[in-house]
């Protein structure tokens, strides 16, 4: 994939990594990890993180862990576990045979609880919830000190082995860290190590444990047992550094890597948290993970779009720490993009309009020759064959128009693209006035050459009728109405989902060729848009066709038109 490869722009992160390596900090060594929660599929933001952690490891030569952060059993499962493989698979990276999960290291975690308990920096609280955050204090006001702070050792070495023995109710006892309670930063006044969870079956684990250790204890020993250098995460772990740092700080273990932070991903007409994406699949606006209007790596895959438009897309957005929101455009011309080069030229009528050529003989069809691409011979030509009823689309032509109506009119000439010039001579219509046949007249002369002095409005695009293949064509758009559906708390981001997100064409006419393509290809549909394979000819639901992504950027015209409205006010 990578052979013209160009330079990855850089960033703060491979500026701070540069620097170590001058240094030797970590001995020269680059060793990243993607530590994605099993608890949803991956969506776009997720794809900034693996493109930044994985192509780190690639352009320094180093390695890259795959690691699920497993210690939230009950939200988590199997099928997330599968999903987030092919997915990060399907992106173009390799984690080789370096595939971890927390929860291979439970045991060793317990071990270092042991170790800080015997060290005085931890114990077991029986405080409940709601009285552990009355004794946290406030951000103005420090904390309380707990009455369970100055156990024994003696005794919280057993008590910590009563809980991990099942002894205990969930939620009866914690194992906390014993830090300090007045820190001006929250999370480190003792914070919670290990939780009591009874009841859940862990995907890993089984019914092995019945006590579970956060994430701020797990994350950075997981990293350090696993020899990790840079440990990249979102800008709201930040003010967990400290807690990260004291941890590693504070038990036998010799690797300490260096947390780095960075702003995530926020996208505009989207939602990137998976308890919103869960949401709308269970409120049924959207058909599952991978519905094609999701912002999920599976939902983009099934859209059409590319591995390499994606890794382009984290390219482009760059690495920062300031809280951005990106504009759905930037996505879109990196697909559009792709595709404009590599994506073969087909014809496809949506909403098909009955043309009669009179003066072509009933009973004759010919096969004329169309390249697939029009600057890359490379790609071929085929077949299309052309005959005396076609199908134009209606939005092509109308009964007069001026001259800046580029289609066909009534006794006005049009190119049909890869064919003749015709001419409508008369329009039919049905009894409520609508037009549903078009007679026209094909000049032979005009076959891939216009004659010189001929006057011909433009070119539409066409199919022969009793040749083009039934298909059904998804028209995809943006899943919400608004830049930023959850930009206030106070809001609903379900209140603006878009009602025409999905427009399905059911009786769409497309060129015959199209029988034989196969599930997941990609074609332009000249002057429609891009578009993917959902399902073949022989599958059972038929030719059914996705719109990737339109030809031109229609949002642009619209935001730049509701901006220029604001402004002359
Ligand atoms: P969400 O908020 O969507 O549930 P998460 O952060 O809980 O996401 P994790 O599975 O914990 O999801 O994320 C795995 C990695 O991906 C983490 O390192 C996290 O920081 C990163 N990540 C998650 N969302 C984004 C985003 N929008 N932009 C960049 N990185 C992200
Ligand atoms: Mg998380």
């Amino acid at each position: 994939m990578d052979e013209q490869k160009k330079t990855v722009t850089t960033n703060f992160i491979r500026h701070i990594i540069d620097d170590d390596q001058q240094t030797g900090k970590f001995g020269n060594k680059v060793h990243t990890r993607f530590p994605p929660e099993p608890n949803g599929y991956l969506h776009i933001g997720h794809a900034k993180s693996i493109c930044l952690n994985f192509g780190i490891a690639r352009d320094y030569k180093g390695l890259c862990n795959l690691r699920f952060d497993d210690t939230n059993p009950h939200k988590e499962n199997i099928e997330f576990v599968q999903s987030i493989q092919d997915d990060v698979r399907w992106l173009g990276f390799d984690w080789g045979d370096r595939l971890f999960f927390s929860s291979d290291y439970f045991e060793q975690l317990y071990g270092f609880a042991v170790e800080l308990i015997n060290k005085k920096l931890a114990y077991v609280c029986d405080l409940s919830a709601e009285e552990t955050r009355e004794y946290r204090g406030t951000l103005k006001e420090a904390g309380r000190e707990s009455p369970y702070r100055n156990r024994t050792v003696e005794e919280n070495l057993s008590l910590l082995a009563a809980m991990k023995a099942g002894e205990f109710e969930d939620g009866s006892r914690v194992l906390r860290a014993k830090i300090d309670m007045s820190s001006p930063n929250m999370n480190m006044r003792d914070p919670t190590l290990y939780r009591i969870r009874h009841g859940v079956i862990h995907h890993q684990t089984g019914e092995e444990w019945c006590i579970y250790p956060m994430y701020d204890f797990t994350h950075p020993i997981s990293d350090a047992l696993e020899g990790i250098t840079h440990s990249l995460c979102t800008l709201e772990f930040e003010d967990h550094r400290s807690l990260y740092d004291w941890v590693l700080d504070n038990i036998s273990i010799d690797c300490h890597p260096q947390q780095i932070e960075f702003s995530r991903l926020n996208l505009q007409y989207t939602v990137l948290s998976k308890r919103k994406l869960i949401q709308l699949i269970d409120e049924k606006i959207v058909d599952g993970w991978d519905d094609p209007r999701m912002p999920t790596i599976a939902g983009l895959r099934r859209r059409g779009y590319t591995p390499s438009s994606i890794r382009e897309f984290a390219d482009r957005i760059g690495v920062t720490k300031s809280e951005n929101s990106i504009e759905m455009g930037v996505l879109e011309s990196c697909i559009r993009e792709d595709l404009e080069a590599n994506a073969p030229r087909r014809l496809a009528v949506l909403n098909p309009l009955k043309v009669i050529i009179e003066n072509y003989a009933d009973d004759q069809h010919e096969d004329l020759n169309a390249p697939n691409h029009p600057k890359d011979e490379e790609m071929g030509r085929r077949q299309m064959p052309f005959s005396r009823e076609i199908y134009i689309d209606h939005a092509d032509f109308r009964e007069s128009a001026n001259r800046k109506y580029k289609r066909l009119v009534t006794e006005g000439e049009v190119r049909l693209r890869n064919a003749y010039v015709i001419k409508c001579e008369s329009v039919i219509k049905d009894d409520k006035g609508e037009i549903i046949e078009l007679r026209c007249r094909y000049d032979k002369e005009t076959l891939g050459t216009n004659p010189v002095g001929r006057k011909v409005r433009g070119v539409i695009h066409w199919v022969s009728a009793g040749h083009a293949v039934k298909a059904e064509v998804r028209l995809y758009d943006r899943l919400f109405t608004q830049p930023t559906p959850d930009g206030s708390k106070n809001e609903n981001f379900l209140d603006y989902v878009n009602p025409g997100s999905l427009e399905t064409v059911k009786d769409a006419m497309v060129e015959p060729s199209l029988k034989d393509a196969k599930k997941g290809d990609r074609f332009q549909f000249e002057r429609e848009g891009y578009f993917n394979v959902e399902s073949t000819a022989s599958d059972i639901d038929g030719l059914v066709f996705n719109r990737i992504v339109t030809l031109r950027d229609s949002w642009a015209k619209i935001e730049q038109r509701a901006s220029s409205n604001t402004s002359n006010k």
